[in-house]
């Protein structure tokens, strides 16, 4: 039985989650305690504890704790991507890149603990000098998702400590295995006790993490729904709210587009993780000269999709994570039929040699912006084709979406490529390259129900995890 981290000790909570493998039903991963909403008080108050520790210990050494924990990742990116991919799904060469994303990301906030910087101005005042200093939140309730088990972990806690924080994670309950290995890690590696603490369970632990007044903020990835709970209960409270959300991304490809730079772009943006991921190109946006043989080629390549066991050499979409997001997937499969559209590929569920979550890739053509499967986001291995006159027209569909977080063009007309990048609205754009797959040093979120609050990554994740002070200096 894997047990809550919890003041620098593992604790065992009350009741169960059993973690299955969603390409092998009968593989159960591990057994896990659930944290009582007593225990996540208890995480809370152990990370206040731990500020003042955390905050005496010299930059240098605050660092050196983050690059232990970033060397430990990646040198055993192995054993740990093979865990991440038997309990979320996605095939192995994935897991072990999703890993060596979290790995780098603790060595990329190794190096900023180093140059947090403020400014020191003149005053308007004479013989006055202002100092404006970046200093930390507190304590940051940390949820996240199941799609991403490692990188998104990863991508909050590094900068959260790097900055001088300290966090209570809740890991999705679908994927506690890959946060259990992480703190495993971070246990070693020198940080204060209290530092960082897990707390594992469902919709409840969250709430119990997002309605505590103890906290001083949060960063949320996941649904816009719960989203938007967790920001309501955070701003009830005074915390600093941070939310990365859905997506209903769309992958604009014109007459002029490089053919096969574009069909790669569809399937992998659409197909690859098994289209959960929050950037997932799940609308195809095509001009009517090139939309015919697009959609022939982009079927062709969905159906010759190797789909199977994560594990298993040559995969390349995995299960589904779970029954209950099958079924919403299929539903939706069902939906766009009911709504009109024609469906050119897959949309069916598999058999395998083991019992899992297998659905062939569905690729639906002829459908309207209006539709259901164009404004919904089913996180899912499901995407549709809308055909368009011309790139204004295709702007004016990809744009119309309550949704806003990557937007991709393929085209090789400058003219448009500029024009979309000014003009969607998205947090992050792409030029002939697949609206999923960023890096990791730069900036990444969304806009409108994409996300709320300041973005993650890359140096402006200090906007969140920071406060600043101003202080006024009278000269003698
Ligand atoms: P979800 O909203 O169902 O759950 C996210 C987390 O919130 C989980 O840890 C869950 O246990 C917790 N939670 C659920 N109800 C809660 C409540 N009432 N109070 C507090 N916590 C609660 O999302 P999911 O199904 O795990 O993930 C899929 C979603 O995440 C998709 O919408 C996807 O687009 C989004 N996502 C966004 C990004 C991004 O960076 N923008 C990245 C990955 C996933």
């Amino acid at each position: 039985m894997q047990r809550n981290f919890i003041g620098g000790a593992w604790v065992e909570g009350s009741g169960a989650l059993r973690n299955v493998n969603p390409s092998d039903i009968s593989d159960v991963v591990d057994e896990f305690s659930l944290a009582t909403p007593a225990q996540v008080a208890e995480a809370i108050a152990a990370a206040r504890a731990a500020l003042p520790v955390w905050g005496a210990m010299t930059l240098q050494a605050r660092s050196e704790a983050l690059d232990a924990v970033g060397t430990a990742i990646l040198t055993r990116r192995e054993a740990l991507g093979r865990l991440l991919s038997r309990e979320e799904g996605k095939p192995l060469p994935d897991g072990i890149g999703e890993v060596t994303r979290a790995g780098q990301l603790f060595k990329f906030y190794a190096g900023e603990v180093l140059r947090l910087a403020g400014e020191r101005l003149p005053s308007i005042r004479a013989g006055v000098e202002v100092e404006v200093m970046p200093e930390p939140v507190g304590v940051i309730g940390l949820i996240t998702p199941w799609n991403y088990p490692s990188s998104v972990p990863a991508n909050k806690i590094a900068p959260a400590i790097a900055y001088g924080n300290a966090v209570v994670l809740k890991p999705s309950e679908l994927v506690p295995a890959s946060a259990v290995a992480l703190f495993e890690i971070m246990e070693q590696a020198g940080l204060p006790a209290g530092l960082v603490n897990l707390v594992i369970g469902g919709a409840e632990v969250g709430e119990a993490l997002a309605t505590s007044p103890e906290i001083n903020g949060i960063s949320f990835t996941g649904s816009t729904v719960t989203g938007r709970k967790v920001a309501a209960h955070a701003v009830a409270n005074g915390a600093r709210v941070q939310l990365e959300l859905g997506g209903k991304n769309p992958l604009v490809v014109l007459d002029d587009a490089p053919f096969d730079v574009a069909v790669e772009c569809a399937v992998n943006g659409a197909f690859y993780q098994t289209g959960q991921r929050c950037t997932a190109s799940s609308r195809l946006i095509v001009t009517e000269g090139v939309h015919d043989r697009f959609v022939e080629a982009v079927a062709e390549r969905v159906r010759s999709l190797k789909v199977g066991h994560a594990l298993e050499a040559g995969t390349q979409v995995g299960p589904v994570i779970d029954e209950r997001q099958l079924a919403k997937d299929m539903s939706y499969v069902d939906i766009a039929r009911g709504e009109g559209a024609r469906l050119v590929a897959g949309g069916e569920r598999l058999n395998r040699d083991t019992e899992g979550f297998y659905l062939s890739p569905a690729l639906f053509a002829d459908t309207h912006r209006d539709m259901r499967i164009n404004r919904e986001e089913v996180f899912g291995p499901v995407a549709s084709v809308i055909r368009v006159k011309d790139y204004e027209e295709a702007l004016e569909v990809a744009n119309d979406t309550t949704y806003g977080l990557s937007a991709g063009i393929c085209t090789t007309t400058m003219k448009y490529a500029h024009h979309f990048r000014r003009h969607v609205k998205a947090g992050m754009t792409m030029l002939n390259l697949p609206t999923a797959g960023v890096d990791y040093h730069v900036p990444f979120g969304g806009t409108k129900a994409s996300g709320y609050g300041p973005k993650e990554q890359g140096r402006v994740a200090r906007d969140f995890f920071t406060q600043t002070k101003t202080s006024y200096l009278l000269e003698d």
